[in-house]
């Protein structure tokens, strides 16, 4: 997670925004109860050379958010990665994305 992500009260803060429509998040599927707030990830982070288009964005539980961060850092630390099993398939895609393209940026 980027410190710009992370810091709920940092003006600006376009990729927070309150969940008033949907209980979906694309980690965990529907919640119960419904996360109160949504995060946009971008499935090949920002801040190693991703892209900051529609379909690089999934919208995540701050939860959800925080363990793909870690299950990327895990992978480019070369140890296995821990969390859940979509947690995981979206570390690795970002991760591959970024090796497929050079590793352009700054590891996380
Ligand atoms: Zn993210
Ligand atoms: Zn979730």
């Amino acid at each position: 997670m980027t410190k710009k992500e992370n810091a709920v009260t940092s003006k600006p803060y376009p990729l927070l925004r309150i969940n008033t429509s949907s209980s979906w998040c694309d980690v965990h599927g529907s919640h119960r109860p419904k996360p109160l707030v949504s995060e946009v990830h971008h499935i090949w982070p920002r801040g190693m050379g991703g892209p900051d288009g529609p379909s690089n964005r999934v919208r995540v539980c701050p939860t959800g958010h925080v363990n793909i961060h870690r299950a990327i850092r895990d992978l480019l630390a070369g140890q296995r990665p821990r969390g859940g099993r979509n947690e995981v398939k979206l570390a690795r895609q970002g991760v591959a994305a970024w090796v497929a393209a050079g590793r352009p940026g700054r590891p996380e």
